[in-house]
């Protein structure tokens, strides 16, 4: 037997197998773990397309070299390279139990771009892993296709490795993914009322969540690492800038931050230019002010 769950009924094009499949051939302690792990990509491709009707024992037959039209791209690749790896969305499409259209030369079409889906199908051939500057793209394609083990893989080379360094670090941020939107959107409201190129913006950066001044009040200072609530309190206080971010605890410090904000902004086709243009003068309590650094953001826009 092959597969545990219920038949599918008939379907246009279906090809009627005498209850035996590919894969059908395994424990079965093996199946039921195999069975889950398809239902997980099946549930993935049946958002693109409706499973086959249940209730007869219906099911597609796909020839041992398939021919793939994926956007208008041609590829020919073995049914067991896109079955590698059970749950998978490609597993899921060629497993027999959806319809895949064809294109007037009979070739399976996909409909998505197919730019990167020769790196995809090499990693299914021969786990070869596409050159550094497409690992991002193929890592988008390995998303959409949902192959696990090549997500693995491409997250441990350059350059998403250190990306995955980099979050780490601005996962101590939990706001950052929307201050940095609220820095695009303001420069551009800002830019389109005055019917300007560019809009300034004011970005507070700082590490510490208060400055210490041991020279002026050395008591006070002590109250930064033993303050009760009410102490807090009296620290409390927004700088007059359009974004803040901090505080935080790492080694990382304000440049570091800076260095990610400008490269986020870039990577959205931004061009950013930023200075420190002072710190904040607040006076907060006794001998404190505020002194968080000030940054002004230009974003020219075209
Ligand atoms: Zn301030």
């Amino acid at each position: 037997m092959a597969d545990k769950r219920k038949p599918r009924g008939p379907y246009y094009g279906a090809v009627l197998l005498g209850g035996d499949a590919p894969g059908g051939r395994i424990g079965a302690g093996r199946l039921s773990a195999q069975v889950a792990a398809a239902d997980r990509a099946d549930c993935r491709w049946e958002a693109h397309s409706p499973p086959l009707p249940e209730g007869s024992g219906c099911s597609f037959q796909f020839p041992e070299v398939v021919p793939l039209n994926i956007g208008g791209a041609h590829f020919t690749t073995r049914l067991s390279t896109l079955r590698r790896y059970e749950d998978t969305m490609l597993a899921a499409m060629f497993s027999g139990r959806h319809y895949i259209p064809t294109d007037a030369e009979g070739r399976y079409f996909i409909d998505r771009d197919g730019t990167h889906f020769g790196d995809v199908l090499n990693f299914l051939r021969s786990g070869d892993l596409p050159p550094r500057e497409r690992v991002r793209a193929v890592h988008k394609e390995a998303q959409y296709y949902a192959i696990g083990p090549l997500l693995e893989q491409l997250e441990n080379v350059q350059p998403l490795k250190g990306e995955k360094v980099r979050q780490a670090f601005l996962g101590l941020m939990p706001y950052y993914k929307d201050h940095l939107e609220r820095i695009v959107e303001i420069a551009r409201l800002r830019a389109v009322q005055r019917k300007a190129r560019f809009a300034k913006l004011k970005v507070c950066v700082f590490k510490e969540e208060m400055p210490i001044t041991p020279y002026e009040c050395p008591l006070l200072n002590s109250l930064r690492f033993e303050r009760s609530e009410s102490d807090g309190q009296l620290f409390e206080h927004h700088c007059e800038v359009d974004v803040s971010f901090g505080p935080w605890e790492a080694v990382a410090d304000v440049y570091d931050l800076l260095h990610c904000l400008v490269t986020d902004l870039a990577a959205q086709g931004l061009t950013v230019d930023h200075q420190c243009i002072g710190v904040c003068d607040k006076h907060l309590v006794n001998h404190y002010y505020c002194k968080r650094p000030i940054y002004e953001f230009k974003i020219t826009w075209w």
